[in-house]
């Protein structure tokens, strides 16, 4: 649920503020929702039952100390290590697998695999714990769209050449909505009770989001793309990359609180950040990417599915299976003469293992990245600030049959995914 009151700077704790306001102590993994102060017994909603997750801080964690871990007692060997079982470690596996790598090991310290992409599921239906969509992909963007096709989530091509999608794959309605000046209204981009000006502001930012959109640089790439890597290199657009999106808006007028509320919103739910601390390259990419096309579909519909984007993380995995390595941190990365060494801890058994490779792959989160590789020169020094998160999968036995309460006063910066409803 996500709801905007534009006349206050977006409520932005520290981590360790939100874990305590919402009753998590950092070492929390599973708890109980009688610490989320709303659900306290004898509150009006005691009789909601539920739990809080997150990722596995106690095995995390240990990377603070890895002098504590204890020494390796046993060695493995592949061609190439993959640390991290995220969406980015498990296409990089699968990629692999495709390309007749097949001794490839890929350690995760979860138990499962999936990071940001994991899911739950209860006696009524799957849900995502993270990440649930994928907005409709460039046509050109051909790799992702193979992979689709086999997850069966595209399903033919209509004779312009265009994907026909799984109707039960599209959404084509994501029902998003937002509380704002009193009201709910649909769509997150504010318009209930905005004041012209605002608006006018509003409609400027969105048609020179259009004009990126069709950009091109002089390499004759368009200025943004997904993936990343196929954007133009073009000196005009990546020296956005030098300023923050927060000094771009300043600089070409955008003032709206109604509109900077929206870009803050975005960039914390893209990047965990708010636009001051995005460049305005990647704020400019979140939108002028899209550029999806379907002989179904508008191109602003989106996929998703009940598990939400773990439906994908579970194709990658089945199509290169072997060689995962669950609850296991690693913790120390070093290059030797044959290639790469990774000690890493076994959470289970207590034992450590060192792994020896050709090639070693971080797809682990950038500020466990520097860990590991503390001196690599390649590593721009961390400064990043993040936006903490929660997504609340809500299941009701009945639509409600009396009004929602207001929500006054609430703001989105704890909630960067608004619920579909
Ligand atoms: C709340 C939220 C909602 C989102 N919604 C969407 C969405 O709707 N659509 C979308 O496309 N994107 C969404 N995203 C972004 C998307 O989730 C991420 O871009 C994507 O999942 C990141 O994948 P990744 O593999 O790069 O990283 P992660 O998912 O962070 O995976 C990193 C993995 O590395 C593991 N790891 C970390 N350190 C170690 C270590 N030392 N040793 C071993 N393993 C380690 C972690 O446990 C984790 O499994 C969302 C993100 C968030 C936070």
């Amino acid at each position: 649920m996500s709801a905007a009151n534009s006349s206050h700077c977006p409520f932005m704790p520290g981590r360790r503020e939100f874990l305590g306001r919402a009753g998590l102590g950092v070492a929390g993994l599973l708890l109980s929702p009688g610490l989320l102060e709303s659900c306290a017994p004898g509150s009006a909603r005691a009789h909601i039952r539920g739990t809080l997750r997150g990722a596995n801080q106690a095995t995390g964690h240990k990377l603070w100390k890895p002098s504590q871990l204890p020494a390796p007692t046993r060695t493995l060997r592949a061609d190439v290590v993959i640390i991290g079982g995220g969406v980015a470690g498990l296409s990089a596996k699968r990629w692999l697998h495709r390309h007749g790598q097949h001794n490839v090991l890929l350690l995760e310290l979860d138990e499962q695999v999936g990071g940001n992409s994991a899911a739950g599921r209860n006696s009524t239906s799957a849900f995502p714990w993270g990440a649930h969509y994928l907005p409709l992909p460039d046509p050109r963007n051909t790799e992702l769209l193979d992979f689709l096709r086999e997850t069966g989530t595209i399903t033919g091509t209509s004779p312009s050449g265009l994907p026909i999608y799984n109707e039960y794959h599209l959404c084509h309605d994501p029902e998003e909505r937002l509380h704002i000046n009193g009201h709910w209204q649909t769509g997150l981009v504010p318009e209930m009770g905005v004041p012209t000006a605002d608006r006018e502001q509003i409609a400027r930012f969105f048609q020179l989001i259009e004009d990126f959109r069709q950009a091109k640089g002089h390499d004759g790439r368009d200025a943004f793309m997904i993936p990343v890597d196929a954007s133009s290199t073009d000196e005009q657009f990546r020296q956005l990359d030098a300023i923050s999106l927060a000094d771009y808006l300043a600089q070409h007028g955008f003032t709206s609180e109604y509109l900077r509320w929206h870009l803050d919103y975005c960039c914390k739910d893209d990047y965990g950040t708010t636009a001051q601390h995005t460049s305005a390259w990647a704020g400019i990419h979140y939108f002028a990417s899209r550029k999806g096309r379907a002989h179904n579909a508008e191109s602003s519909d989106v996929l998703t599915w009940p598990q939400g984007n773990n439906f994908l993380v579970e194709h990658l995995r089945q199509q290169a299976a072997t060689g995962i390595l669950p609850h296991t941190l690693a913790y120390a990365v070093e290059e030797t003469d044959a290639g790469v060494s990774v000690l890493a801890y076994d959470a289970h058994t207590h034992e450590t293992l060192r792994v020896e490779a050709r090639q070693a792959l971080l797809a682990t989160p950038q500020f466990v990245t520097q860990r590991l590789l503390p001196d690599s020169p390649g590593l721009v020094p961390l400064t990043l600030h993040r936006a903490p998160w929660v997504v609340a999968n809500l299941t009701i036995d009945g639509l409600p049959r009396a009004p929602a309460p207001r929500l006054a006063g609430t703001t989105s910066s704890t909630a960067p995914k608004p619920l579909a409803t």
